[in-house]
């Protein structure tokens, strides 16, 4: 095969870093068989109106959400979760469009969001050495059902085509619409200031609402090419997951007259653990049509990321390459501005969102895995105004958070802070995240009126 030539399958030529071994070939190849033959989820005509959506995003005429869980579970793929995760979605981007009056693309780290990278290979569980956990789709979370197992990969198609027909359900049955937001289950707001600002969205909304269908506007909003976004009440979601296992995102990728894409989900990202220039991932990222992400963090070179955007880019489409930012707190006044001027030096398009969630995970004093309200905050605000400084726009944020709640209707206490005040003691009380710490709802809400406040001036 000439140097440049790109299959699906070329990534297997590169090393491939945060790589899985599978105990037995034979049944990986029959599984991936069985991928192959399998349906998309999705579909190349929704892809492309990703990407153009987020070429929208990169002029600054829409804002980017993307959100959900760290890592999905089969166990949480429930009509609860799934519906409370979807009600987070849309309340969250209501205040966004509300304050700002932009409209919001939402991307959900779900149906497909399973495979986890991590920082050893091994780890010690009552003094014996077990592989990590690796995700659902690859091994147990219980530490005796850890060898890797080739028809999780399966399980987890059928997971994400379930999860996603749900999505599909609940969107076209009424539940996004505008006339019903405190169905989405504002319920276990408990800070009277949050419920209270959200209300008065809601009541604003609800008068605007009775307006426009007074003068008969409500009937469709022009968003985007070709055609109209039907009724007030419908909304466009999208879903996606890194890209991480490419065994399956191989199967799942398919040709069309107008190039590959991946089937799997609307938008996939790289993440800082396998972004290297010479590796597996970017050689299989660069390929495919589907809108795609590249998480930036400290260990990026100003040099490094106009290199990685001419290989994936090189025709430096708009709406193609998302850059999300993930220094920490501490580290976002060192990379950012650089990292920005490199790549409007280099001409690419790009759409700057901020993760403030994966540079600041700390470890409690009582052992869970957390990360400060604040710091988030403050990643989040540094970055806006780094943006600004340097004429750029910060045009969307990447947030782990979950709408979930226990059997008696409370959130979960993963995060410090936030205008619930979660302290250090009260994390164990409902500590439900197998990997990173999420935002609660509430907490969600309050980064939502920051940003929407942001944007309004
Ligand atoms: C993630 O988004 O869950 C993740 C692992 O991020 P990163 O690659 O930025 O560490
Ligand atoms: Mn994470």
């Amino acid at each position: 095969m000439a140097q440049n030539e790109w299959s699906p399958s070329s990534w297997k030529s590169k090393p491939v870093s945060q790589g899985v071994e599978y105990p037995d070939a034979e049944l990986l190849a029959k599984s991936l068989k069985k991928l192959s033959s399998l349906p998309p989820i999705v579909t190349p005509s929704e892809i492309d109106r990703l990407r153009y959506q987020l070429s929208q995003v990169q002029r600054g005429e829409a804002f980017l959400l993307h959100a959900g869980d760290c890592a999905e579970s089969f166990d949480a793929c429930t009509q609860e979760n799934i519906s409370a995760k979807i009600g987070l979605i849309l309340s969250f981007s209501l205040i966004l469009i509300w304050g700002a009056r932009v409209p919001v693309v939402r991307v959900g780290r779900i149906a497909g969001q399973y495979a986890k990278p991590r920082s050893s290979s091994h780890e010690t569980v009552d003094g014996k050495k077990v592989l990590s956990f690796r995700g659902d789709n690859v091994n147990g979370l219980d530490p005796n059902d850890r060898t890797p197992d080739p028809q999780r990969l399966l399980s987890a198609y059928y997971h994400s085509a379930t999860t996603l027909n749900h999505i599909r359900g609940l969107l076209t049955s009424g539940f996004a619409s505008l006339h019903r937001p405190a169905d989405w289950s504002l319920g276990h707001v408990r800070s009277a200031s949050v419920r209270k600002e959200f209300e008065s969205i809601v009541d604003g909304l609800s008068d605007a609402l009775d307006f426009s269908q007074t003068i008969g506007a409500d009937t469709s909003v022009p968003f985007e090419r070709g055609g109209t976004r039907g009724a007030l009440g419908e909304v466009d979601l999208y879903t996606s997951h890194e890209g991480l296992m490419l065994d399956y995102e191989e199967s799942l990728t398919r040709p069309t007259p107008t190039g590959h894409y991946n089937t799997s989900a609307h938008f996939l990202w790289v993440g800082d653990r396998t972004r290297q220039l010479n590796g597996a991932h970017i050689e299989y990222f660069r390929g495919i049509r589907n809108p795609i992400g590249i998480k930036v963090g400290p260990s990026m070179k100003d040099d490094e990321i106009t290199k990685l955007l001419d290989i994936v880019n090189p025709s430096k489409e708009p709406g193609r390459v998302t850059l999300i930012s993930r220094y920490g707190v501490d580290k976002v006044e060192l990379h950012l501005a650089g990292h920005i001027r490199a790549v409007q030096k280099s001409g690419h398009p790009v759409v700057w969102i901020c993760d403030p969630m994966h540079g600041n995970t700390l470890t409690a004093t009582s052992g869970y895995k957390t990360r400060h309200f604040g710091s988030i905050i403050g990643e989040i605000t540094s970055a806006l105004r780094i943006h600004t400084e340097n004429n750029s726009r910060l045009g969307g944020i990447s947030l782990e958070f979950t709408g979930e709640l226990n059997d008696e209707g409370f959130s979960v206490t993963e995060c410090l802070g936030g205008s619930m005040e979660l302290s250090e003691q009260q994390l164990g009380l409902r500590y439900q995240s197998f990997c990173d710490p999420r935002l609660n709802f509430e907490q969600s809400l309050d980064v939502a009126f920051l940003l929407s406040k942001h944007y309004k001036n």
